[in-house]
Formats: structure tokens, C-alpha cells, sequence
């Protein structure tokens, strides 16, 4: 009852700050269809300029915001139960930030790694991974944390089975020295259109429904404050739609994009420029206006090169990374520890020198692509160090102390220095060289949920009717898979909400 009467009182702040806006006709006791479309009702004692009154056009069982990775898969559950199940994205395209990601995504004991010989069973590997997770103290709720982690192999398993989402073949990278914890999309690196496409389609074809160009910016609430609706704006038309829900999902992303939120929360990544200008954080702000809660808002997410596809490369063939001035600086063979390192050291920026074992090898699709689509900041093919060192505007005589120390770590089957463990390979001419640049791409803070996803407010009490997922909450983990497995959570969850 008490937080209740709390919510009640925080929605007038809400609403006077047009946060979330009570339907009108809702309060009048009209009927879900929305004949309150003319907005006033009869106890209406005023208006906020510049919002218009509540007035439905479509009615919808699970209503989700953002059609990217975890909003896709938060539909699939609902949508299996024959659920009506509708997608909702600002933008004029599907897929959010997934589409463009470079794909990389852990997974245990997925179908795909069996059939390849690869045995893991994710409940056994939770068991090691909780206590990493407790040392580090970031997780708030151990069950969620365990369900999304689970369920990413289910995730994997159902999308290749029942929606025939491609992963590329374990095969082409299993014996090469590359994890085999890594499931890539059907082309490798950069294809994340092989895994979300055919997920969309199916999607559609059992039934759910996508609306594009809606920018979702207010819950709509009933007169005891429950939200029954999304209002949203036509992009293109720029004049407001009102969409009513049985239950509402918030896959809407981070915030890294939010120079605002990103200076207020995470001021050490504020000065780094966005890769996007996607992540808005707008799902969180409407959560909060209707009395949720941000949780580990500051927690340091890390960094990622402009190239973030080429930042992956070291996963999968050998690569040295240099500093301006020609320099080792980092172990290779973790895609984020080069942008994060060249951060902390001011660098500016660094180069991924690599050779025919990165062009031939299992991410060839990928690195054609890059070679070609960033050739500006390609060199090579270069004959020999001095002719790279020269096309890198670097003295060659330090690329060159950098080869044969690096060399010197190769023959002695260790990385004294940074640590490299995988493909610990000496390169050979001809050389290639892409120059990257340090950004901000993803974040972790996101909103409080209970264990089924539910949207809760400060005293940890759900808010009816409104699930997250995905980078808009703070445990997802904010990386592909996790973020697939938070969307299965929020799908059950509503499933099981709308069956009770
Ligand atoms: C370049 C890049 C490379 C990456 N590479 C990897 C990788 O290899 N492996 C990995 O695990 N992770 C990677 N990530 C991170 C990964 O992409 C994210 O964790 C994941 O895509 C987030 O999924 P999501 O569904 O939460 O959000 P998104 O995929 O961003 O989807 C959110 C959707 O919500 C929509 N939306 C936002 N606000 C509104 C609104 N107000 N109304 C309606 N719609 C709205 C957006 O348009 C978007 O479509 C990468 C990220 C980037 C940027």
C-alpha cells in the first residue's frame, strides 16, 4: 500500500515533468481501445503544454522497445505462446547496435560446439564463474545473473534451430589456436545479419509484428499509476502514437551515446567520443520517470577502437600492436585491452600490424571487408619492416627492436613482457598496418529488476506490467549473448505473467 501511495505521489513529479503521462480517458473509465482520444477528460484540471492527450491507436499483448538483440529475444518466448507481440524501434531499421557488433559471442555447450566435438556444460561452468563474479561484487541478484547465463545456450541453440539464424563453422577455426568458447555469425567477424535476420523474419512469420521510426518517450499510466501504454513519436511524420500493452518490455540499450548521462556517471569515458548515436539511454530516463531505480550507473565499461571489428582480430590470427611511435604496448590477443590500454597511456592512437595469416585465415571475409572499407587507414602490402615503418611514419630502427623483441617472445614460447597467450605467431612480409582511435561503445549501468526481469522502484517493489532486458539493465552483462539471454529471462517472464 505504501509503495503504492509513494508511486502515486512521485507520478505527479513525473507527469509535470512529461515523463509519463496518465491516460486521460483511462481515468474517465473509457474502454482499452482509447475513445479517450480526445484527451479531456471531465476531471481534467489542466495540461502540460506540448503533450496531447492519450489517445490509443493499437492494442498489443507485449509491447517491446528495441529490436535489437535483446528485444528480439525477449519476443521469442511470448510470441511462441501465441501471444500478439509487437516491436517498436526509433530507428528505420532493425537491430540497434547487434546488427553492427562485431559478433563475437561465449557460449557453453551450444549444439553448434557439440556437433564440432566441443563438450561444455553451462551449469557447470556457472558453478565457476560465480565466485568470480562474487569477488568482484558488481552482481546484485546471483539467480538473474545465473538464468541469463544459462539461457545464452539455449538462446544460441533455439535461434540456429527453430529461426535459422547461421553461425559461422566452429570448424573453420577450432584447430587454429582460437577459442572455442566464441561462437561467430555465418561469415565470421561482422555478420551479425546471419544470426538477426533470420531471428527477425522467424519472429515475424510466427506471428509478431515491427514498427519502425517510433521513438518511445513516455509510459502512459491508468489512474492508479500502471502502465498500460507507450506514447511514442512518428519520426517521420513528428506528431505522437499512443500503443496500449498488456506488458511492456524496455530493450531500448545503453547510454553511451548520452554525452549527458555519460558525464554524469561515467565522467572517465566523457571526453572519448560515442561509435554511435544510438544508445541514448532514453529507456532508462522513461524508467526512471516512472519510479525506477539506476543501479551501478558508474560502473567502467571498456573501451573499443573506431575498427572495433579489426580490434577482435587478434582473437583469431596473429597480430602486433604498436604505438605511435612503433612501440609494443599490449598483449593482442584481447580485444579490449589495446583501446582501453591506449586510453590510459594517452596514446591517441595505435596500429594492428598483421600479415597473410590474418588476410587467409578464418576472418578472411572480415578483413577483406575492413581492408577495403577503410583503406585510408591501411599500409601494405609492404615488402619489408623498413617499408612499413616508413608508410607508418615511425623510425624504422624501433619497429624493427620491436620485432625482434616480440620475436625473441615467439621462440621462447612466452610473453615475458604483455602476456599473450594466443596465436603467439612471428609475422612475415608482406606486411599490412590499420591505424585505430580509442571510443566509448558500451555501458553497464542500467536499471534495478527483480529476478524475472520486472522493473522495480526504490523500495525493490515491481512495477506492474514493465520488464527490461538487455543493455537497459544493470546485470545483463551488455554483451550479445548475455544480453540474448537476458531477453529469454524477460520472454518467460511474460509468458508466464500473462498466462497467470
Ligand atoms: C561496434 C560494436 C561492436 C560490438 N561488438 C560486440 C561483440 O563482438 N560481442 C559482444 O558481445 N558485444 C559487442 N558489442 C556490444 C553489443 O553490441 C551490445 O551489448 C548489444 O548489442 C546490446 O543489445 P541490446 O539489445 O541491449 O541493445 P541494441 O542492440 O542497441 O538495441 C536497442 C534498440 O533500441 C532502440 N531504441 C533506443 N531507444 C529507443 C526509443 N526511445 N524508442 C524506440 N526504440 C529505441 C535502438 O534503436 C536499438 O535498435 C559491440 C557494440 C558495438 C557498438
Amino acid at each position: 500500500m505504501k509503495a503504492s501511495m509513494d508511486r502515486r505521489s512521485f507520478l505527479k513529479a513525473a507527469i509535470a515533468s512529461g515523463a509519463v503521462i496518465a491516460a486521460s480517458g483511462t481515468l474517465a473509465g473509457c474502454s482499452p481501445s482509447g475513445n479517450a482520444a480526445s484527451g479531456s477528460s471531465s476531471n481534467a484540471s489542466g495540461q502540460v503544454a506540448g503533450t496531447a492527450p492519450v489517445s490509443f491507436s493499437e492494442e498489443t499483448d507485449v509491447l517491446i522497445l528495441g529490436t535489437g538483440i535483446a528485444g528480439m529475444s525477449a519476443a521469442m518466448d511470448p510470441v511462441e505462446a501465441g501471444y500478439r507481440v509487437m516491436l517498436v524501434d526509433k530507428l528505420e531499421r532493425v537491430g540497434g547496435e547487434s546488427f553492427i557488433a562485431c559478433g563475437v559471442m561465449n557460449v557453453t555447450g551450444s549444439k553448434m560446439q557439440k556437433d564440432a566435438g566441443i563438450e561444455g556444460d553451462p551449469e557447470e561452468k556457472w558453478k565457476a564463474y560465480q565466485p568470480v563474479l562474487e569477488e568482484k561484487g558488481e552482481t546484485d541478484d546471483m539467480d538473474y545473473k545465473h538464468n541469463v547465463y544459462v539461457y545464452q545456450t539455449e538462446w544460441a541453440d533455439r535461434v540456429a534451430a527453430d529461426y535459422g539464424a547461421v553461425f559461422q563453422p566452429i570448424t573453420d577455426y577450432m584447430d587454429t589456436g582460437a577459442p572455442t568458447s566464441m561462437l561467430l555469425p555465418g561469415n565470421g567477424i561482422g555478420d551479425m545479419q546471419a544470426v538477426l535476420t533470420p531471428l527477425q523474419k522467424g519472429l515475424e512469420e510466427k506471428g509478431a509484428t515491427y514498427k519502425l521510426n517510433l521513438r518511445a518517450t513516455n509510459f502512459i499510466v491508468d489512474g492508479d499509476g500502471t502502465p498500460i501504454g507507450v506514447r511514442f513519436n512518428d519520426e517521420k511524420n513528428d506528431k505522437p502514437v499512443d500503443i496500449r500493452a498488456k506488458k511492456i518490455v524496455v530493450a531500448t540499450g545503453g547510454f553511451s551515446c548520452n554525452q549527458e548521462m555519460v558525464s554524469a556517471y561515467l565522467p572517465s569515458q566523457a571526453r572519448l567520443g560515442p561509435l554511435t548515436v544510438n544508445s541514448m539511454g532514453e529507456g532508462h530516463q522513461m524508467c526512471k520517470a516512472l519510479g525506477g531505480e539506476y543501479a551501478h550507473m558508474d560502473m567502467e565499461a571498456n573501451r573499443m577502437s573506431d575498427l572495433a571489428q579489426v580490434t577482435v582480430w587478434g582473437y583469431f590470427s596473429p597480430q602486433v600492436q604498436v604505438t605511435p611511435q612503433g612501440r609494443r604496448f599490449i598483449k593482442e590477443d584481447q580485444s579490449h585491452d589495446s583501446p582501453d590500454a591506449a586510453v590510459e597511456l594517452g596514446l591517441g592512437y595505435w596500429w594492428t600490424v598483421f600479415d597473410d595469416q590474418t588476410v587467409n585465415g578464418s576472418q578472411k571475409w572480415n578483413v577483406e571487408m575492413n581492408m577495403k572499407n577503410n583503406a585510408d587507414r591501411l599500409v601494405g602490402p609492404c615488402d619489408s619492416l623498413d617499408e612499413l615503418a616508413a608508410a607508418m611514419d615511425i623510425p624504422a630502427s624501433t619497429l624493427k627492436e620491436t620485432f625482434a623483441s616480440y620475436d625473441a617472445s615467439v621462440a621462447a614460447g612466452e610473453d615475458a613482457e604483455f602476456g599473450k597467450k594466443l596465436f603467439l605467431n612471428s609475422l612475415s612480409a608482406p606486411y599490412y598496418a590499420m591505424k585505430h582511435f580509442p571510443y566509448r561503445y558500451k555501458t553497464h549501468g542500467g536499471m534495478k529488476i527483480a529476478t524475472d526481469s520486472q522493473l522495480t522502484d526504490k523500495d525493490g517493489a515491481p512495477i506492474p506490467n514493465v520488464y527490461c532486458c538487455g543493455s537497459t539493465v544493470a546485470d545483463s552483462g551488455s554483451d550479445l549473448a548475455p544480453n540474448a539471454g537476458s531477453g529469454l529471462v524477460t520472454g518467460k517472464a511474460v509468458v508466464a505473467a500473462l498466462k497467470a
